[in-house]
């Protein structure tokens, strides 16, 4: 068993010397078995909520009502979620209806992927109902069950189908594949932010490039914000081989320049997406330092102020869209600015008062922003004989 595993082995004990099952479940021993990294241990057992609560001193009701407690033990947190099926789905997407049952087999029955569908005991035996180990083996992403009723029970399983693929690098089995492209549409059933998080996760993994041609392949960007009828151009950006997204705001923008949205089309873009507030402002002033880029215009006041982190971000844009321009050129303009924002400024608001013997007021902002421009275009040393001088004289 690897190192998180055996620290969690005391809560699954307990478990089973209260006389219930309990087992390590989905993403974890998946990644476990690939030889992955682990980021969280789920825990799945026969006992009720209730009953799990009884058994461990301190717990948290994180998600009771569809079977989750977090138990706190020797400083640690575990989710521990109660053996379920889910019935209804009337609407493409949540069940109607959550039933707690004692046995793992119809648990494992009820998740999406046969790779996502092992159990491991406390002693590191496997429970393969659906001979998920072949298909980790196979590197293969195949439904549990029926695809098309699994995808008709909830929707959002065909975006985690594409996503698991660009982290994994897998394939998606023949049946699977056809049935998400036949049942694509059901994705305007589901609710935006929970695409958005796969479809992300999806950008920023290594072979995003494989998850992201089926994603357009098996029509699934049809269905969409602002993808409809987007396929060829968003197709370019499978043109850059094997490089990474940095971040979520670069994959943004390179979406951005790829659908050619002027910069008010791809802030809409980003609200109906429903991304930050915070990543939105990035990704835009990002997808305008590139357009500058690509015009050649250097101005260092303008770069300055589309912020200096999106510069690593459009360099990268750069390379993938092949975008030449003058590097030393930028560079040296780059460099020749010398501060980072207004805070580094050698002279305040206050300082300015006492120079021009004025009470506060807007003309402090007016001369802050001039003094701003006069040291970012180095027209002027960033210290505070020199900007006293400088506003002194340009009064
Ligand atoms: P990650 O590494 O992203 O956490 P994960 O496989 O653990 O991947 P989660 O979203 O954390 O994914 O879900 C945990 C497990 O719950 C999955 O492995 C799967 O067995 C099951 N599961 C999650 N979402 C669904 C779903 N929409 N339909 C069916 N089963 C699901
Ligand atoms: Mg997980």
């Amino acid at each position: 068993l690897p190192e998180d595993f055996k620290q969690a082995l005391p809560v699954l004990e307990k478990i089973e010397q209260a006389g219930y099952e309990a087992y390590f479940v989905g993403g974890s021993v998946r990644d476990h078995i690939l030889g992955l990294p682990i980021h969280d241990v789920d825990i799945a057992t026969s006992a009720y909520p209730e009953e799990i609560k009884s058994i461990f001193k301190r717990t948290v009701d994180t998600g009771i009502q569809h079977g989750t407690v977090t138990v706190l033990l020797n400083d640690d947190s575990y989710e521990i979620t109660t053996f379920r099926t889910e019935s209804g789905y009337q609407d493409y997407r949540r069940p109607d209806k959550v039933t707690f049952v004692r046995s793992l087999s119809d648990d494992l029955k009820r998740r999406d992927f046969t790779i996502n569908a092992l159990a491991v005991d406390l002693n590191g035996n496997v429970i393969d109902k659906f001979d998920g180990l072949k298909d980790l083996d196979k590197k293969i992403i195949r439904a549990v069950g029926k695809a098309e009723e699994r995808f008709h029970e909830d929707a959002l399983r065909m975006m985690r189908a594409v996503r698991f693929q660009a982290q994994l690098n897998f394939k998606i089995e023949d049946k699977t594949a056809k049935a998400i492209a036949d049942n694509a549409p059901l994705l305007s059933k589901i609710a935006i932010e929970r695409i958005r998080e796969e479809f992300v996760k999806l950008l920023l993994s290594r072979s995003w490039q494989t998850g992201f041609a089926d994603f357009l392949n098996l029509h699934l960007s049809e269905f969409c914000p602002g993808f409809k009828d987007k396929r060829t151009e968003l197709a370019e950006l499978l043109e850059s081989k094997d490089k990474v997204f940095l971040d979520e705001e670069e994959a943004w923008s390179a979406i951005g320049y790829v659908l050619n949205l002027n910069h008010p089309e791809f802030n809409h873009f980003l609200r109906n997406w429903k991304v930050s507030n915070k990543t939105r402002e990035m990704s835009v002033n990002t997808l305008k330092m590139l357009h500058l880029f690509e015009s050649q215009d250097f101005d260092v006041w303008n770069i300055y102020k589309l912020g200096l982190d999106n510069f690593k971000r459009v360099i990268s844009l750069c390379q993938i869209f092949q975008i030449e321009f003058d590097y030393d050129k930028l560079r040296q303009k780059v460099n020749q600015i010398s501060i980072k924002n207004s805070h580094d400024l050698a002279i305040s608001g206050k300082d300015i008062c006492q120079i021009l013997e004025v009470k506060p007021g807007p003309i402090i902002g007016k001369s802050m922003s001039q003094i701003e421009r006069a040291v970012v275009e180095g027209n002027v040393y960033n210290n505070f004989d020199e900007l006293r001088h400088y506003l002194l004289s340009n009064q």
